[in-house]
């Protein structure tokens, strides 16, 4: 039964309103410090964490590093690590069928945003997950950061708004702070919408489509069919040539020993 969540609708709806108060104020250093902000969550927070790691565990980092890693992903107020990857795991089991909570079946707006309005999205529940997220679960730190993911958000937000009072720039707060938060939000949706091609799933033509711009500005995410295909590597691209700026990260994590390894198995430049 799909029960609406009040307690989710405001969060975005409030994010969206504090959103539109950056425009308050527009310039290069506003701009600027919300570009290198959004790069950044976009890269580490959604694609190298929630994605890639969390949900695909194609890396292997050190201990220190996934939980600054897990640290960053919170803070993109996606809620919980654990659920966000609990979710992200039943997308890929039941693909745009019942039990993928944003599958592209129901259509472009649920599966952009509307299917986080519900409890339960689409046949989705948490404990029928619960074996498939054991490798979380065990973790307690990333229980904790996961049960206080909405808090742990709130606080963040309080202090950089005092911080950027103090500074004497109090429009950057929203800039770096809401905008930042709704600009990777909408990004990390188009992967569940436009990518997963929501307006054609009824045809069947073509289920994926492939965008330079979420490669760009969504951290290298935007060529989904080779990432259904080859869910456990750390690249999304059929060609390592290919612009994947989460997997840039990665081998430079790996390079500074941050990481242990990763998984790439069957990339070549051939392909
Ligand atoms: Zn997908
Ligand atoms: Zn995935």
């Amino acid at each position: 039964m799909e029960k609406i969540n009040l307690k989710k609708i405001s969060i975005i709806l409030t994010m969206h309103g504090l959103a539109l108060a950056s425009f308050g104020e527009i310039n290069k250093l506003n701009f600027t410090s919300w570009f290198i902000a959004h790069i950044l969550f976009a890269t580490l927070g959604v694609s190298v964490g929630y994605h890639r790691y969390f949900s695909h565990k194609s890396f292997t980092p050190h201990q220190m590093t996934e939980k600054i890693i897990a640290l960053v992903s919170t803070l993109c107020f996606q809620g919980g690590i654990i659920t966000w990857a609990a979710q992200h795991r039943a997308h890929h089991l039941y693909s745009d069928n019942h039990g993928d909570p944003h599958s592209a079946n129901r259509g472009f707006f649920w599966s952009h945003m509307k299917w986080m309005f519900y409890d339960n999205p689409n046949g989705f529940t948490m404990a029928a997950h619960t074996k498939r997220i054991r490798d979380l679960t065990k973790n307690n730190f990333l229980v904790s950061l996961n049960k206080k993911s909405n808090l742990i958000n709130i606080l963040f937000l309080m202090s950089l708004l005092v911080f950027c009072f103090l500074i004497n720039r109090p429009y950057l707060f929203f800039w770096i702070g809401p905008l930042r938060i709704v600009t990777v939000w909408h990004l990390t949706w188009l992967t569940n919408s436009y990518v997963h091609n929501a307006h054609n799933q009824s045809h069947l033509k073509k289920p994926y489509k492939k965008s330079l711009f979420l490669k760009i500005f969504m951290g290298g995410e935007g060529d989904h069919e080779h990432h259904h295909n080859f869910q456990y590597l750390a690249t999304n691209s059929y060609k390592i040539s290919n612009f994947d700026m989460g997997f840039y990260l990665i081998e430079l994590l790996y390079k500074l020993n941050l990481i242990s390894s990763f998984k790439l198995t069957i990339i070549t430049d051939d392909k």
